[in-house]
Parts: C-alpha cells; structure tokens; sequence
C-alpha cells in the first residue's frame, strides 16, 4: 500500500505539476515526499494523489495538488523566511510550508480541525510550527512582520490586518472574489506600496472572519 502512495505521488508530480509550470525544485521535492494521505480521513485516502480538492470533515476540503504548489511556488521561500497560514485545514499546506521556511505559525478557526493538524504534525516530527485557533483575518501580530502569507480560504477583498503584517519585499497570496469564485491575488510589499499580480481563477471554502465574510 505505501508503495502504492509513492507512486501515486511521483505520479502527481511528473503529470499534475510539471505539465502545469511548476517549476520550483523544493516545491516539487517537498510535494514529491510528503504523505498526503495521512492528512486525508482513511477511507478517502485512495484520492488524496487525485487532481481535485478533498473534504477532510466541517463542510472544509485539502485543496488540489496543483493548487497548492502554485500558491506555495508564488511565495519564493527560500528556507528562512518567517511565515503565516490562515486556515490550517487538515494541515498538508502546513507541512509543505514548514519544509519550505524556517517558523511556520498557522490559525484555523475550527478548533476540532486545528487539533487534529497540531496531533499529526507533531507525530511527524516539525517542531518549526506555531498553532493557534482563532480568527486568522487579524493575522498574528505578535510574530509580525511576515516574508510570506498564504490565504487558504476566498476573502471579500485583501485583509488590511494581513497587509500591515506583511514585512518590506513580503510575500502574500490570496484568492479574492465572491463566495463562490475568486482570482488568486498575490501581493508584495515595496516598502510603503503594495504590487498586486493576478495569477488566475480558483475555487476556495469561504474566509469567515472579521475581515472575511460573514458566517
Ligand atoms: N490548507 C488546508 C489544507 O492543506 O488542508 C486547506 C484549507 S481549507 C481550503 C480552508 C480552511 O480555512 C478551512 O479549514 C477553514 O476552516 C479555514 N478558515 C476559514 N476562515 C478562516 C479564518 N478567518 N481564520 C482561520 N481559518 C479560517
């Protein structure tokens, strides 16, 4: 069975990721090693390699493959960078992130879904991780400024709490639109002035919060 995972996930690189433009070799490599699987409920497990987002429990879903190595290759991480992620999910992001940057700190608003994240995490040994459950639209401002953010649930419009947590050349990455349909926004910081670059069409759980919408 591990063996069939391992293929599932050279699969999932070789055909769902590089075709696409995927580029980044520790994006591709961190993908390539990570068991997806494990953060997918067990009998759902066969499709965790599949092209396609899928439910992990609270109406919420793991976002697909290549969803998820296009906003994680748009933040350039280098390895050193201090980062936030708004909505924990099941955690696989979370991992890819905590491969990719020195300090991870991540808020979910569901708490049942945070502490089954925070369980697995630990198991599989990152200790580069902060958790919290809470409304992730304020950002986290003790640990600010950010060199990256990355948004995992559709927002109205750019949270302002984020944006005044993002440090000088950050990084942010966020699907902005309705509540059905949003464009991924990526945003970054040049000192007082903020460029913005649409990197297409995408279909995420809403952003409930404050500076989201409303539940
Ligand atoms: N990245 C996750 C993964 O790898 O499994 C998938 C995230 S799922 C698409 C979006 C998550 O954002 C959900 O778990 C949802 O509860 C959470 N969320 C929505 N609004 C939030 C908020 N204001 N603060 C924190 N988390 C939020």
């Amino acid at each position: 069975m591990s063996q069939d995972f391992a293929l599932a996930r050279e699969r999932m690189v070789k055909n769902q990721l590089i075709p696409r433009g995927i580029r980044d070799e520790r994006v591709l490599e961190a993908m390539g090693k990570i068991h997806r699987h494990l953060f997918i409920e067990e009998a759902l497990a066969g499709e965790a390699y599949n092209d396609h987002p899928v439910p992990i429990g609270e109406k919420q879903t793991i976002s697909q493959p290549y969803i998820v190595a296009l906003m994680t290759e748009a933040l350039e991480l280098k390895g050193d960078e201090n980062t936030l992620e708004i909505g924990t999910g099941s955690g696989y992001q979370t991992a890819i992130l905590a491969e990719l940057s020195s300090r991870v700190h991540t808020i979910e608003r569901i708490t049942s879904l945070m502490v089954n994240a925070r369980k697995l995490l630990d198991r599989l040994g990152y200790t580069n991780i902060l958790f919290k459950a809470f409304d992730g639209t304020l950002g986290w401002k003790e640990y600010a400024p950010f060199d990256a953010i990355m948004v995992t649930a559709g927002a109205p419009s750019l949270p302002g709490p984020l944006m005044d947590q993002l440090a000088d050349n950050g990084r942010m990455i966020v699907p902005v639109g309705d509540r059905y349909s949003q464009e991924l926004i990526k945003v970054t910081r040049k000192g007082d002035s903020m460029e913005q670059d649409n990197l297409g069409g995408c279909r995420f759980v809403n952003l409930i919060g404050v500076h989201g919408w409303s539940d």
